[in-house]
């Protein structure tokens, strides 16, 4: 029987604006990939970020190119060849839809959840962070303290700004107890770091994500030498290939399913990174519960997990996913383990 594909983009709302050192939206367009076969159906999401040099215009420009390489849902070595024959390196949150409605498909038709149809040991998940993005300092000390109020036990705060200090002074006051991690998201000079780095262990953070540029790497390792915190990779990790490099430069990478290609590639990439002395994070994007879940499948397998992009969402189209606070519990029902409202 053949096979049939249909997507369909939705936009999705942040519950508030969500700011980072480069930009602050609220409107998320994401498209959600059906795939149907033989009575069953599999779904992956693309969940497009313009770093990576992905929209909403290139994701339903390149799916109609890039879905005839999705020929029969249980030959993932040969989806992979052929979306990289088709667009070597580029459209990553479109081969992640793909690769996603094939192995959603696969388990499914299995009766078992991806991970367990990946063989992967059925380890608890690292509790997630709760991102308290940019915004006036009274509405982060705010963001801090309903969070914690919440119950969550670990923050991940945005910076990127000339006041960076202040902001990390005062969420520590707010959320004294809470274990802290800070991304830049690429906005700090050499300079700027360096001076921070005292600030950033007085504040007790643990970890760094992405303090300079993408392609400063010796930066990077001049930073890492420096510093009494890990030095994580986010935008300098774009593609499987990079991890190598990486580990001269970094403590560790944070993997993102719809930067590299879907969950398959992030699980290369996770193995590469760990045969090279790498940390592990598993994050996300903005995306529905569908996408954090196919996160959320690996997430066991990592140091940290910074899966929060749908509780930060107030339209999200996809249950099932079972929160307490900020610990996702591993899904238990077949494919990803979610369902459409
Ligand atoms: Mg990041």
């Amino acid at each position: 029987m053949s096979l049939d594909l249909h997507w369909d983009t939705r936009e999705l709302h942040t519950a508030q604006p969500f700011g980072i050192a480069r930009w602050t939206h609220s409107v998320y367009p994401r498209t959600f990939v059906t795939l149907s076969h033989e009575g069953l159906t599999g779904q992956g999401e693309a969940a497009p970020n313009a770093f990576y040099g992905e929209t909403r215009g290139t994701v339903e420009a390149v799916l109609p190119l890039l879905a005839g390489a999705l020929t029969d849902p249980w030959d993932w070595d040969g989806l992979n060849a052929a979306l990289s024959a088709r667009m070597p390196h580029d459209h990553p949150s479109v081969k992640c839809a793909l690769e996603m409605a094939a192995l959603d498909w696969c388990a499914r038709s299995a009766g078992v959840p991806v991970w367990r149809l990946l063989g992967l040991s059925p380890l608890a998940l690292p509790e997630s962070s709760y991102t308290v993005s940019l915004a006036p300092l009274d509405e982060m000390r705010t963001q801090a303290r309903d969070a914690v109020a919440r119950g969550h036990g670990v923050l991940k705060v945005k910076l990127g700004t000339p006041d960076d200090e202040a902001i990390l002074e005062a969420l520590r006051e707010e959320a004294p107890d809470v274990a802290l991690r800070v991304d830049a998201n690429a906005a700090w000079t050499r300079a700027q770091a360096k001076r921070l780095l005292g600030v950033l262990e007085a504040a007790r953070v643990e970890l760094v994500e992405q303090p300079l540029a993408s392609g400063d790497l010796e930066g990077h390792a001049e930073l890492r030498v420096r510093a009494g915190v890990p030095i994580v990779a986010d935008e300098s990790l774009h593609h499987v290939s990079d991890v190598v490099a990486l580990a001269r430069a970094f403590d560790g990478v944070n993997l993102k399913l719809a930067k590299l290609g879907g969950p398959l590639q992030a699980l290369r990439a996770l193995r590469l990174a760990r045969a090279h002395g790498l940390q592990v994070m598993m994050g996300c994007m903005i995306e529905s519960s569908l996408g954090i879940a196919a996160a959320a499948h690996l997430a066991g397998l990592c140091d940290w997990a910074d899966l929060d992009g749908a509780l930060l969402l107030a339209d999200d189209p996809y249950a099932g996913l079972q929160w307490t606070a900020g610990q996702l519990a591993r899904p238990q029902s077949a494919g990803w383990g979610v369902t459409l409202r």
